[in-house]
């Protein structure tokens, strides 16, 4: 049985002809056309590489996973959900596009559902993925059995005022356009591994075998791995892992090296979740943070200012 929520800073209360109806803010429903892409595309993934690869694949699949990983981890999660420095409006968008080619919906959405995360870490119910309502949850559950004030969009875009003043994000906030993306990734990378295979012949022949390649490492694989990187950080960095803060409320977040190293620096979550406007989240010098090293050079040439970092 749902229970109603009303304090996330939005009315639950909808006017009718009959007068006002309360709005169940977590009541959740199964969204099938998603959960059939994403679990087939999840075992295709799982399976496909070990038949189809090729080593302009794999330096495809590295390429791509940084330029998405990056475009999360320093442009959503520490440029827009938190506003950890500035920089100017077209580099901005690059990174928002950036982002958004990992195919895990727009900035509008994902920066409220980052802030609601922050504003309940670890209560049941009322973060979007919690370990606390299991792994399967976190990994594949709250994205694919939708709880309405996380994925409904009247709901969410309150959350997010800064970034729905402007035209360009409220465009990439349509999931449609999200499939649509997404099939092109796959024709593109199809595409690209047949020529780039092709120019190895002479004459040029295009090659499907390599278009194979590119299709599973650089279309399938990357959106499984790189949503499956951000799992971690909701689950293993809620989970396993040191607590150099003593953050408050429920909140579990840990310091966890595999996943900083696999996601740009993500995975000293405990820092973050104590200093959250930082842009710098390994905040020991050994505590590896590729996402703050793009930032530092970023302020060092000049393309980054306002950049925040707890006693600097
Ligand atoms: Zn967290
Ligand atoms: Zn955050």
């Amino acid at each position: 049985m749902s229970q109603q929520v009303n304090n996330i800073g939005i009315t639950a209360s909808r006017g009718t002809s009959a007068g006002a109806s309360t709005v169940v803010l977590n009541e959740t429903r199964l969204d099938v056309p998603f959960t059939i892409v994403n679990v087939a595309s999840t075992a295709a993934a799982c399976v496909l590489p070990f038949f189809f690869y090729s080593r302009s694949a794999i330096i495809g699949f590295l390429v791509f996973y940084t330029i998405t990983g990056l475009g999360l981890t320093l442009g959503y999660h520490r440029l827009f959900a938190h506003r950890g420095f500035e920089v100017p409006k077209w580099l901005e968008y690059v990174i928002a596009i950036a982002g958004y080619l990992a195919i895990q919906r727009g900035p509008i959405f994902w920066v409220s559902m980052h802030r609601l995360h922050h504003r309940y870490s670890d209560i049941p119910g009322r973060d979007p993925h919690t370990p606390r309502e299991g792994l399967l949850h976190v990994h594949f559950g709250w994205h694919q059995r939708r709880r309405r004030d996380v994925w409904d969009t009247e709901i969410y875009r309150k959350l997010t005022p800064d970034l729905m003043q402007d035209p360009f994000y409220r465009f990439l906030d349509n999931e449609r356009r999200d499939y649509l993306t997404y099939f092109g990734i796959l024709i593109v990378s199809y595409l690209t591994g047949g020529l780039i295979g092709g120019l190895q012949a002479s004459p040029f022949q295009f090659d499907t075998y390599n278009a194979m390649c590119f299709f599973v490492w650089v279309g399938l694989l990357n959106r499984v791995a790189v949503l499956h990187a951000f799992g971690f950080i909701n689950s293993v960095c809620h989970e396993f892992g040191s607590r150099p803060y003593k953050t408050a409320g429920a909140d579990t977040s840990v310091n966890n090296l595999l996943v900083a190293l696999i996601i740009f620096g993500e995975g000293w979550h405990n820092n973050h979740h104590a200093h959250q406007r930082s842009a710098r989240h390994g905040l020991r010098w050994y505590q590896w943070d590729p996402a703050w090293y793009c930032i530092w050079f970023l302020e060092k040439t000049g393309l980054a200012h306002k950049v925040y970092v707890p006693g600097r």
